[in-house]
C-alpha cells in the first residue's frame, strides 16, 4: 500500500507537469503575435481554408471599434479596413448578420461557405464614415453595436438617423448599453436598466426588435448572461477570443478583435486564420 503511494505521487506529479507543459507550449506557439511564418504563408494558410466545406460550422466573428487614423490600437485605419474587407472578399468569405449566426447555432441552418460575422462596438461616427461606404460598394454585411446614452448627442458618436440609413444597406444596428459601464460592477437594478432601456431606446428609434447586444468591455458572468436572456435578447458577444460554435454560449458569443499594431494586415490575416487551442483539440468550451 505504501509502495502504491510512492509510486503513484510523482505519476501524478509528472502528469500535471506535462499538462502545463503541453498548455503552455501551445499557447506560446500558437499566439496569434508569436506565431512564427510570413504574411504569405498565413495568406496561404486562409486560402487553402476557403476550399474547404464548412463541416465543423466554427464561425468566424470579428470585432472593430474605431476605423479612423488615429494611432491607437482600436483605431483600424480606413486603408488597412479597405485591404481587409477586400481580403476577406477575394478570399470567399461571406459576411451574415446575427440572426444568420444564431440561427445555425440553435437551429443548425446552413450558412454560407466560409461565414464571417463583421461586428463594430460603441457606434463612433467614423463607422459611418469611413467603413460603411466600403462595406456598401462590396456588398457586405456587418452589425454595429451602439451605446443608446451616446446616440446623437456625444461628438463623435452616431445618430439615429444615420443607423436607419445604414440598416437599408446591410448593416444590422444592436445593443451596447445605456451608457457604457462595465457590467459586472452594476447592481441587478443598474444591470436591468442597461439591458432593457437600451433595448427599448434602440427599438423605438429603428422601428423593430433589437435582438443583440456586446457587453461593454466585454465584461460579464453567468448572472449577467442569464438576466440578458430575461430581458429579452437573443444572444449576447464578449471580446473572449475564439470562434463561435455550437459549443458556445449564445449569450456569451466569442469574437476575434482586430487592432491597429505594427503589421495591421499581416496580423488580421493571422488572427482570422488562427483556430483556438480548444478547437484544434476537441476540448468542451466552457
Ligand atoms: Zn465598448
Amino acid at each position: 500500500m505504501q509502495e502504491q503511494k510512492n509510486f503513484k505521487k510523482p505519476v501524478l506529479f509528472f502528469c500535471a507537469f506535462l499538462v502545463l507543459a503541453l498548455i503552455a507550449f501551445g499557447t506560446y506557439t500558437l499566439r496569434p503575435s508569436n506565431r512564427a511564418g510570413t504574411a504569405q504563408a498565413a495568406t496561404e494558410a486562409a486560402a487553402v481554408s476557403v476550399g474547404q466545406t464548412n463541416a465543423a460550422q466554427s464561425i468566424l466573428v470579428l470585432n472593430y471599434h474605431k476605423i479612423d487614423t488615429l494611432m491607437h490600437s482600436l483605431s483600424v485605419n480606413p486603408s488597412d479596413f479597405r485591404w481587409q474587407m477586400e481580403y476577406l472578399k477575394s478570399h470567399g468569405y461571406n459576411t451574415i448578420t446575427p440572426d444568420d449566426l444564431i440561427a445555425n447555432m440553435e437551429e443548425g441552418k446552413a450558412l454560407p461557405v466560409n461565414p464571417v460575422l463583421i461586428t463594430f462596438d460603441d457606434g463612433y461616427l467614423d463607422n459611418y464614415k469611413n467603413a460603411y461606404p466600403v462595406l456598401k460598394e462590396l456588398g457586405m454585411k456587418a452589425t454595429i453595436f451602439v451605446v443608446t446614452d451616446f446616440m446623437g448627442g456625444k461628438k463623435g458618436y452616431l445618430d439615429w438617423s444615420k443607423c436607419r440609413e445604414m440598416e437599408k444597406n446591410g448593416i444590422t444596428i444592436a445593443s451596447h448599453t445605456v451608457d457604457h459601464k462595465s457590467m459586472t460592477d452594476l447592481s441587478d437594478e443598474q444591470l436591468r436598466h442597461e439591458l432593457i432601456d437600451s433595448k427599448k431606446a434602440a427599438e423605438e428609434a429603428l422601428g423593430h426588435s433589437v435582438d443583440y447586444i456586446a457587453y461593454p468591455t466585454g465584461a460579464y458572468n453567468l448572472h449577467i448572461a442569464d438576466m440578458t436572456k430575461e430581458a429579452g435578447y437573443k444572444a449576447a458577444f464578449t471580446i473572449k477570443y475564439g470562434n463561435a460554435d455550437k459549443e458556445s454560449n449564445v449569450y456569451a458569443i466569442e469574437r476575434v478583435p482586430i487592432f491597429h499594431t505594427e503589421h495591421t494586415n499581416r496580423d488580421f490575416v493571422e488572427r482570422i486564420s488562427y483556430t483556438p487551442l480548444f478547437q484544434q483539440f476537441g476540448w468542451k468550451k466552457a
